[in-house]
Parts: structure tokens; C-alpha cells; sequence
């Protein structure tokens, strides 16, 4: 037993603790569970439990494939909403019986990047903002999207359902060991912002997981309903999960460099380098629903074409101004993930074109001051803009085609991926839409 593991049974038998909740997740970011018996956590540390691991492909089940959960004893956290049953959860690495990794585990494939990024010296660290709607019923049909107020960005709506519920959310997932740096009103009606305090990718990626949870959970409290869907309603802003990113060298940002535009290092510019080359590519991962391609459509904030500046809410990359100069600090964001992305595989695909950027030393495009939005498309064509995919089919075509996006993956999660997907856009591709009816009946 280590030492993290003898804390987690201490804790358990010292507090009670009735369930404890092993959570992992499926290809596409969806949270699993299976709830286990106190008694038996010391053997789920020494052996592992099994459970049929096809549950992680995100396919309806097929064939059953054993496989085991080792829960990460680092992940050890009570949860604050179930009340008697004092319940505790862990996040859990997957392997097969004999010990190798289950190819399909997405928290493998951003421990792998990791890894590799560790190699080369680095860790990388993410800071999400993370937008969501809020809507007046708990459960609500697809006719009936109220919002719960009719607020905008930075609105202050005192005493009022949006107020208590982000009190009541920050300090749940406080309590859960996950800081927050600011919470405010978003753009559109009952839309909200909660932006996290930087950790690790790996924690990060947890800690989202963790966060779409709480989040249900207070508005389930309050009678209310959450959704991380990118785009609700097509006359307000989508919800993005716009990231910030930077790289360590020990406790040195390799991304600052004092006196250097933005403060922002040859290493920075290549790392953003990486993710311009490769953005079309990974859209379908950070943008993974044929809904995500109406958040994208070319306006509200959200970004359509592949560019980066500094201040320019068009941008793709965007490096935000520099914090005080003794802070040595500089970091990139990336703006077109939304709310419903799966963290471990966007986290691990980001780093990974930024890293290539850098081994390969990519050539950083010029910035851009305006907005690319203002010119035509010829325009932006003949200066050599490239769009991002306008929609699933088109980024899956291009994902399918990514030597990137499959190595890091890995063959068999790549493929899952890319055949559940293609069953989403086959099963839209016959939908008839109220745009079509209007216009052609
Ligand atoms: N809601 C916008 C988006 O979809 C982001 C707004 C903002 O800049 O925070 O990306
Ligand atoms: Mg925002
Ligand atoms: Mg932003």
C-alpha cells in the first residue's frame, strides 16, 4: 500500500464513508460509475475490479470485454451533496487483465502525451473557462428552452436563482478540492462563466469531468436545469470552453520571454505554431458534435477561421496581455473548444500539435489586427486563411486523414472515435430541420 492509498482507507473508515464511487469515462467524455463497498478498496488498489470495459467504447454494447479499474488514489475526494450516505469518489486508470493500459481509455492517451511532453522536460498547464446555459425547468423539451433570466455578459443579478446557484456551485467544487478564479454572467440569456484556477492537464482534465457534475447537481438542487450543449438555440451565443495553456521547464514558463513581443518566447510562437498546422485536423475531438458546428458559424465570439492575434475575438490562438512583468507568465489561448469536448483527448491533442510545432520548429504565420470576419472569403482565401471544418462530416474527413490525431489516440481508441462520430452525422444526415420546412414546404 502507499501512503496516498493507506490516507484514502483511513479517511474512509474515519468518516464513514458508505460508497465509494469509481469514475472513468467512455471516448467521448461521458462519466461512468460503479459504485463499490468500503471493504472492498484495498483489494480494488492491490488487484483492480473488473467490468465489461466495452462501456468505454461510447457504442451501444456489442461484445463484452474484460477489463479492470485501478482507482487513482490521488483523485480521493468526498463528495458534498449525498447527504447521510456519505459517499467518496476516485477517478480510475483502465488496463487489460494482464496490466497493459486499455487502449481505449482516454485518460491513457493524455497520460501518454504527458508523458512523452515530461520527456522532452515539460508539464502543461490548463486553465479552462467554461461557459453553460441555465434553463427554468429541470427538464426541459426541446420546445421549451426558457432561460432562467434574461441577463447579459457581467450582468449583476442580485438575489436572484443565477446568484445562489454559482455561490452554491463554487463552493461545492471548492469543497472538492477544485479552485475557482471567477464566476460572472455570460452573453447570453442565463448563460454563465465559471474559468478555473490553472493545474496539471491530467488534473485539469479530472477536474472538468468533476466540474459538468457539480454543476448538474446544484442546478438539480435548485430545480433547474445545466447544459454544456455547445449551441442551444440558435439566437444566442454558443458555450465555449475557450483554454489557456502554457509549458514548464521546472518552475520556468518556457513560453515567457521578457522584452519579446507579447513576452511571448520562440518556444511560445512555435507551440502556437503547431496548433494553427494542425487545428483542422483535431476539430472534430475539441468540437465533437454536429451541434458544435453551429457555436462555430462565424460570429458571437466564437472562432471560424484558422489565425491567431492578441486582441481579436475572431482569433483561433489568442495571446491575452501579459501579466505584470515580475510574473514571468506568458500563455496561449485556444478558443475553439466548446463546453461539451472531451477534456483528456482535446487536452492530449493540443499538446501534442504545440509539441510538434516545437520539435519541427513550425515557421508562426503573421498575426492578424482586424478581424478576419470584415473581409470576404475570396479575400481571406487569397491571403491563405483556411476556415475551420464547417461542419462534422468535414472534420471527420479530415481527422480521418490525421497521422497526428491517430498516433495519439492510438489506432483502436482513433477508430471508436471515428466510427461513433460517423454514426452521429449519418443519423443527422436525414433529419429534416424547421430552417428546411420553413423555406421549402
Ligand atoms: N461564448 C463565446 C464562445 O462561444 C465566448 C465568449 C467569450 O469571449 O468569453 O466561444
Ligand atoms: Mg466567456
Ligand atoms: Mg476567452
Amino acid at each position: 500500500m502507499s501512503k496516498q492509498q493507506d490516507y484514502v482507507l483511513q479517511t474512509i473508515s474515519d468518516r464513514g464513508i458508505k460508497f465509494i464511487r469509481l469514475w472513468f469515462t467512455d471516448v467521448l467524455g461521458t462519466l461512468k460509475s460503479i459504485a463499490l463497498a468500503p471493504a472492498e478498496v484495498e483489494g480494488a488498489f492491490n488487484e483492480g475490479v473488473g467490468f465489461d470495459g466495452s462501456a468505454i467504447e461510447g457504442l451501444t454494447r456489442r461484445t463484452e470485454a474484460d477489463m479492470l479499474l485501478h482507482p487513482d488514489p490521488s483523485t480521493f475526494q468526498v463528495l458534498p451533496w449525498h447527504g447521510d450516505d456519505e459517499t467518496a469518489r476516485m477517478f480510475c486508470d483502465i488496463t487489460t487483465p494482464d496490466g497493459q493500459p486499455a487502449s481505449a481509455d482516454p485518460r491513457q492517451v493524455l497520460r501518454r502525451a504527458l508523458d512523452r511532453a515530461r520527456d522532452l522536460g515539460f508539464t502543461f498547464y490548463i486553465h479552462p473557462e467554461i461557459e453553460f446555459y441555465l434553463l427554468k425547468s429541470a427538464s426541459p423539451g426541446p420546445d421549451g428552452l426558457e432561460p432562467v433570466d434574461q441577463a447579459g455578459y457581467f450582468d449583476h443579478v442580485p438575489g436572484n436563482v443565477v446568484d445562489l446557484f454559482r455561490r452554491r456551485s463554487v463552493r461545492l467544487l471548492e469543497e472538492l478540492g477544485i479552485s475557482v478564479e471567477f464566476s460572472h454572467h455570460e452573453a447570453g440569456p442565463g448563460q454563465n462563466e465559471i474559468d478555473l484556477r490553472y493545474a496539471d492537464a491530467l488534473a485539469m482534465a479530472d477536474n472538468v469531468i468533476t466540474f459538468r457534475t457539480v454543476i448538474q447537481e446544484a442546478a438539480a438542487e435548485q430545480g433547474i436545469h445545466a447544459t454544456f450543449m455547445p449551441k442551444p438555440h440558435s439566437k444566442w451565443p454558443g458555450s465555449g470552453m475557450h483554454t489557456h495553456m502554457s509549458l514548464f521547464e521546472g518552475a520556468t514558463n518556457v513560453f515567457h520571454e521578457a522584452g519579446a513581443k507579447h513576452q511571448l518566447s520562440r518556444t511560445g510562437r512555435q507551440f502556437i505554431a503547431g496548433l494553427l498546422h494542425h487545428a483542422r485536423e483535431i476539430t472534430a475531438v475539441t468540437n465533437q458534435h454536429v451541434n458544435s458546428y453551429r457555436r462555430l458559424w462565424g460570429g458571437d465570439e466564437a472562432p471560424s477561421y484558422v489565425c491567431w492575434g492578441h486582441n481579436n475575438s475572431s482569433a483561433l490562438v489568442r495571446v491575452p496581455t501579459y501579466k505584470p512583468e515580475k510574473s514571468r507568465s506568458a500563455r496561449v489561448e485556444y478558443r475553439a473548444i466548446d463546453s461539451a469536448a472531451n477534456p483528456y483527448l482535446t487536452y492530449a491533442l493540443l499538446l501534442e500539435a504545440g509539441l510538434r510545432g516545437i520539435e519541427e520548429g513550425y515557421e508562426i504565420p503573421d498575426e492578424i489586427d482586424g478581424d478576419l470576419r470584415d473581409l470576404s472569403e475570396r479575400e481571406r482565401q487569397v491571403l491563405g486563411y483556411k476556415n475551420l471544418p464547417m461542419n462534422l462530416d468535414e472534420a471527420l474527413a479530415l481527422t480521418q486523414e490525421s497521422e497526428l490525431v491517430a498516433e495519439t489516440l492510438g489506432e483502436q481508441l482513433f477508430d471508436y472515435f471515428l466510427t461513433n462520430k460517423q454514426d452521429e452525422w449519418l443519423g443527422f444526415r436525414r433529419q429534416v430541420t424547421n430552417f428546411e420546412l420553413q423555406r421549402n414546404l
